[in-house]
């Protein structure tokens, strides 16, 4: 399929998703996001990540405010407990662990009730955006999204395309193709259950199963295997 045609079709489903979406529920929800950033960043940087991030979700009809809980002015709503709407993003430098043979970019603790904290490591972002030269805050930020997506999937499955998807080559990352940096329909009819519906109750499993086969039900605390990089 030709690339713009594809565009277009997928373009369309979206348009879908969101026609019927919108009917059924409030538009445009606003996600609050806290954000820890200890990985070292300057705050230009960290702001334009951030916008990158806003950017990919708003399509998926989620509009993100941001909440800085580190630095020398952190918000004061930052002390009060989580509400719902409400995720925690840490962005640090290194990962503790490395998930096999792969580099994680990120990662998501998805629980099927609800998961709330999402982690990016910009030390291995870093050295992805220098082996492909691309802009390594729209790569910190395409990985933000990423994460954050599985906090409102609900699920640690990924799709087969799209910014869903599990494994970002080098030559994926060059190109920089739009498809690629995209949710899907069918993600953004995921994300938006979270909006319409109450949370589960804990233990129930939960099942996306309109972006990836290999979705299935999962346990709290378990670490995504997101965003793998080829080490070959
Ligand atoms: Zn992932």
């Amino acid at each position: 399929m030709r690339p713009v045609l594809a565009l277009v079709i997928v373009a369309m489903a979206m348009g879908m998703a969101r026609a019927s979406l919108s009917a059924a529920g409030p538009p445009d929800p606003i996600l609050t996001v806290r954000v820890y950033q200890t990985a070292g960043l300057s705050s230009a940087i960290e702001r334009r990540s951030l916008e990158e991030a806003a950017r990919v979700l708003r399509p998926a009809l989620v509009t993100v405010r941001w909440r800085w809980c580190t630095g020398p002015n952190p918000a004061p709503a930052c002390d009060r407990p989580l509400v719902r709407a409400e995720l925690l993003l840490r962005i640090v430098r290194r990962a503790v662990v490395h998930h096999g043979t792969a580099m994680a970019l990120g990662t998501a603790l998805v629980a099927p009730g609800r998961g709330v904290l999402a982690t990016v490591y910009v030390g291995h972002i870093e050295e992805l955006s220098t082996a492909t030269r691309t802009d390594p805050a729209v790569l910190l930020g395409r990985a933000t999204a990423h994460e954050i997506g599985h906090l409102l999937i609900r699920n640690a499955g990924h799709a087969p395309c799209g910014v869903m998807r599990e494994r970002w080559t080098e030559e994926e990352v060059r190109r920089n193709h739009p498809l690629d940096w995209m949710f899907t329909a069918g993600d953004v009819v995921a994300i938006h259950r979270f909006w319409a519906q109450p949370d589960l109750p804990a233990g129930e499993p939960h099942r996306v199963a309109d972006t990836s086969p290999s979705a299935a039900s999962i346990s709290f605390n378990r670490p995504s295997i997101s965003l793998r990089r080829p080490t070959a």
